[in-house]
């Protein structure tokens, strides 16, 4: 997001395509894990607002420069979801903390090694966890949103336990944290916290593409998360219309 107009790649997306599918796992298993301990507010500094210099050339993005950026868009949906909350006469507590690794088994969700290749909501810690380098390789061949994406579906996770929100299958619960990363993100742009260039959003959308489940699962598969057609609609429609879409009630 910010200064990247023109940019244009023929992103390689088939590695993406596998390695989102499993990030996009999500752990469901997180969701099963036990009531969340008490969230308290996390520490973190001054978020800044992602402007002209958070955003990198393609390709030249560092895993120190990711984390930051990273770590921007957590502030940029604890201000998002504490508005939301406020406005509906709710309290807000933050998720607890969100922790890069690099290792299979460095974090444990419930007593679960988390695997490479993953980014996850855990409920049983209250806490996002994702692989930076499979996050950093992602980001790079689909985009600036990507970012934004990845942290919106999972804050959405934390969001849906904070709200009691729980389908019978994990379908629903997937592309509603699709809508509601959308909202995310839309809001933020129609409220000028964010910049998307143009290009940013196609870039996504095909992105988005290619991590839909495949056609042959049945839908209603423990760990499936809607065809490429389902998530994209979800999340424009979320990206477009905001929460009411979602059907948070
Ligand atoms: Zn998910």
């Amino acid at each position: 997001m910010g200064e990247n107009a023109g940019r244009r790649r023929p992103g390689p997306l088939a590695g993406l395509l596998v390695a989102v599918v499993v990030a996009a796992g999500c752990m469901g298993g997180g969701l099963d894990q036990g009531e969340p301990e008490q969230p308290r507010p996390r520490q973190s500094g001054q978020p800044a607002s992602p402007g002209a210099d958070a955003t990198r050339a393609e390709g030249t993005t560092s895993v120190a420069e990711f984390k930051q950026d990273f770590s921007d868009a957590v502030g940029i949906a604890q201000r998002y979801w504490a508005a939301q909350f406020r406005a509906s006469g709710k309290q807000f507590a933050p998720i607890r903390r969100v922790v890069p690794y690099t290792r299979s088994g460095e974090v444990s969700c419930g007593g679960q090694g988390l695997p490479r290749n993953n980014a996850v909501y855990c409920s049983a810690g209250d806490f996002i966890a994702y692989d930076v380098n499979w996050s950093v390789g992602a980001f790079r061949q689909v985009g600036d949103a990507f970012l934004f994406y990845l942290l919106g579906h999972e804050y959405a996770h934390g969001v849906q336990v904070r709200l009691g929100i729980r389908y019978n299958f994990t379908i629903q619960q997937e592309l509603q944290a699709d809508c509601m990363a959308g909202a995310y993100i839309g809001d933020n742009v129609r409220s000028g916290t964010l910049t998307l260039a143009e290009g940013d959003l196609d870039e996504f959308r095909e992105g988005l593409l290619a991590v839909g489940d495949d056609p042959d699962q049945p839908w209603f598969a423990e760990g499936s998360h809607g065809t490429a057609e389902q998530r994209s609609d979800s999340f424009f429609r979320g990206y477009e219309n905001s929460l009411d879409a979602c059907g948070l009630g």
